[in-house]
C-alpha cells in the first residue's frame, strides 16, 4: 500500500462517483431496487455497489435515447463538436481521478491507467474535429441524365456494449463517433468496471451533452438487458467490444433484426522478430505489447515468433525483463503489473500455462499464481510451445509470453497467420522493403512495424477474420454511425446560359 492518505482519497473518490443508472439525464436506481458489488481485484474486496438494471430499466434508457434522437441529429455539427471538445477537456481535467478509479475497479497500474485516460480522451478530441467534416457529394450521372447527391445521416439510436479491460477508452471510442455523427445511445459497460463509465457520463453531461443523448445502464444481466434493446425496432445499430463468443451471439441477433453492427473482438497477436531486427528495440516493445494492462488487451502479443539466429538472445533478454517486473496493487508506487480481473481469468491463464508445461514446454520464469489476496499471476515466459498448443491458439489475456523459433520469412508468416483471429500483428525488421512485404502478407487489420503499440485515435482500429467487423477511430470511425442517402435529381433544364 502507499502512504496513509491514499486509502482516504480512494474512499472519497468511490463515494463521490455516481452509482445509479443514468437515464434521460437523471441518476435513477434500478426499478427492482437490485444492486451489485464492484470488486477491487487487487484485494478481492467490494469497493461499493451500483444499480443492477433489468429489462424495464433497459427499455426506459432506450426510450430516453429515442426521444432525444431527433433533437441531437438536428443539433448543428459545430455545437456537437464543441460539446465533444468540452468532454475532452473534462476528461483531461479529471485525469487523476479517472485513472485511480480504473486502477481500483480494474487493477491496472496507475501509469497504465493514466495512459488510458489520455488515449480515451483523445477520441473525444478527434471526433470533435470529425463532427464538422461529415460530407457528401454531388455528381453528374454518367449518362448526363440526372444528378447524384449523397449525404451522410446519423444511423439513429445505438446500443454500445463495452468490456472491462479498458473501461474508459472502449467507451469513448464508441461514444465519441456516435455523438459526432448525431446518434443517441444506451451504453452498457461490463459489470466488473461500471464506475469509470458512470464517471464519464457525469463528465459528458457537464460538458453539455443534452439529456437522453447518452444513457448508461449497469447490470449483471447483460443478455436480458441487451436483448430488450436489440428486440426494439427503433434500434439502428449495435456496437460491441468483447469476446468473440458474445460478439457472435450479438451478430446473430443483429442479423435477425437487420441492424448495423460493429464488432471489436478477441485477438491472438503474433509478435515477429526477424533476423535483421534491432534486438534491444524488439525486447523493449515486447514488454509493451505483452505487459500493458497485464496482458489483458485484445492487442496483447500472444505468441512471440523469433527467427532462429536471434531466438536464444531474445528469449534470454525477455525472460530477464519479465522476471524483474514489479507485481502489486496498481496504486502502489513503482508497480508495473497489477492483478488479473477475477479468479475466472486467473484460472484460465493457469490452465493454459499448465497445459503447455504438460506438453513439454519449459517455464523460464513465473508459471504460477501468487499467493495472498487478489488475482495475481507471475509474469511468465514459456519456450518450446508447439503450434497446436492451446496457449498458442487461445487468447491468453494474461502476463504469459510463449516464445517459438522459425526459419524462413515464409515460415514465420505462415505461423503468424495460423489463427482464426486477425486483429493485430507486430513485426521487428529493419529492411524497409522486407517490412512492407511482411506487412502485406499478415492476415490482420493492423500491423505494428518496429512498435509494440498501435492504438491511436486518428487511426482505424479493427480486425479481420474472427476479430471483428468495422473500424473505430480515424476517418473510418464515423462511418460506423452514419448511413449514406443518395438523392437522384432530375437533370436541371438547360435553357440557361452556361457560365463555363
Ligand atoms: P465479454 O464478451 O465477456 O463481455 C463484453 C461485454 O459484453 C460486457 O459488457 C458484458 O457484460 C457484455 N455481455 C456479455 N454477455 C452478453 C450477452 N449475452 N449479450 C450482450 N452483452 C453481453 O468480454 P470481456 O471478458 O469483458 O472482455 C474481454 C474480451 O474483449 C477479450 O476477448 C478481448 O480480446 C476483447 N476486446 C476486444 C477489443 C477490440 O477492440 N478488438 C478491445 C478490448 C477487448
Amino acid at each position: 500500500m502507499g502512504g496513509g492518505g491514499v486509502p482516504e482519497r480512494e474512499g472519497a473518490l468511490v463515494a463521490t462517483t455516481p452509482k445509479e443508472l443514468f437515464i434521460g439525464g437523471s441518476w435513477v436506481p434500478a426499478r427492482a431496487g437490485r444492486r451489485f458489488g464492484v470488486e477491487d481485484p487487487a484485494r478481492g474486496e467490494v469497493l461499493c455497489d451500483v444499480a443492477d438494471a433489468g429489462v424495464d430499466d433497459a427499455q426506459a434508457a432506450f426510450d430516453a435515447a429515442c426521444r432525444a434522437q431527433d433533437g441531437w441529429a438536428a443539433t448543428p455539427p459545430r455545437e456537437r463538436s464543441e460539446i465533444l471538445r468540452a468532454g475532452f477537456a473534462g476528461v483531461t481535467a479529471a485525469s487523476d481521478d479517472l485513472a485511480l478509479l480504473m486502477t481500483l475497479e480494474m487493477g491496472k497500474p496507475l501509469a497504465d491507467a493514466r495512459a488510458e485516460v489520455a488515449y480515451g480522451a483523445d477520441f473525444l478530441r478527434w471526433f470533435s474535429e470529425e463532427a464538422v467534416r461529415i460530407d457528401g457529394r454531388y455528381n453528374i450521372a454518367p449518362d448526363g441524365g440526372s444528378r447524384i447527391v449523397t449525404m451522410r445521416q446519423p444511423v439513429g439510436p445505438c446500443l454500445l456494449v463495452t468490456p472491462w479491460n479498458f473501461p474508459l477508452a472502449m467507451g469513448t471510442r464508441k461514444i465519441a463517433p456516435a455523438l459526432a455523427a448525431g446518434c443517441t445511445m444506451v451504453v452498457k459497460p461490463a459489470h466488473q468496471t461500471p464506475l469509470t463509465t458512470l464517471a464519464l457520463a457525469k463528465i459528458l453531461a457537464a460538458a453539455g451533452v443534452p439529456e437522453g443523448v447518452v444513457n448508461v445502464v449497469t447490470t449483471t444481466s447483460p443478455a436480458e438487458v441487451a436483448g430488450a434493446i436489440l428486440g426494439d425496432e427503433r434500434l439502428a445499430k449495435v456496437s460491441f467490444t468483447g469476446s468473440t463468443a458474445v460478439g457472435a451471439q450479438l451478430a446473430e441477433s443483429a442479423g435477425r433484426h437487420i441492424l448495423r453492427v460493429s464488432l471489436e473482438l478477441g485477438g491472438n497477436a503474433p509478435f515477429l522478430v526477424f533476423d535483421d531486427a534491432d534486438l534491444d528495440a524488439a525486447v523493449d516493445a515486447a514488454l509493451v505489447a505483452k505487459m500493458r494492462n497485464m496482458g489483458e488487451a485484445c492487442t496483447a502479443a500472444n505468441r512471440f515468433l523469433v527467427q532462429s539466429p536471434l531466438l536464444d538472445a531474445f528469449t534470454e533478454r525477455l525472460t530477464a525483463r519479465m522476471a524483474a517486473l514489479r507485481v502489486g496493487r496498481g496504486t502502489d508506487p513503482g508497480v508495473e503489473v497489477g492483478p488479473l480481473i477475477d479468479e475466472r481469468q486467473r484460472a484460465k491463464v493457469a490452465r493454459l500455462v499448465d497445459g503447455a508445461r504438460d506438453e513439454g514446454a519449459s517455464v523460464l520464469c513465473g508459471g504460477r499464481a501468487l499467493e495472498g489476496a487478489g488475482y495475481f499471476y507471475a509474469p511468465t515466459v514459456l519456450s518450446g510451445v508447439g503450434p497446436e498448443s492451446a496457449v498458442a491458439n487461445e487468447e491468453i489475456f494474461g502476463p504469459v509470453a510463449p516464445v517459438t523459433g522459425f526459419g524462413s520469412d515464409a515460415e514465420g508468416i505462415a505461423l503468424a497467420n495460423r489463427t482464426e483471429h486477425g486483429l493485430v500483428a507486430y513485426a521487428f525488421v529493419r529492411d524497409v522493403e522486407r517490412a512492407l512485404r511482411i506487412a502485406e502478407s499478415l492476415a490482420c487489420g493492423m500491423v505494428g512495424v518496429n512498435r509494440g503499440l498501435v492504438s491511436n485515435a486518428a487511426a482505424p482500429f479493427g480486425g479481420v477474420k474472427r476479430s471483428g467487423i468495422g473500424r473505430e477511430g480515424g476517418h473510418e470511425g464515423i462511418e460506423e454511425y452514419v448511413s449514406v442517402k443518395y438523392v437522384a435529381i432530375d437533370r436541371p433544364s438547360s435553357d440557361l446560359p452556361r457560365w463555363s
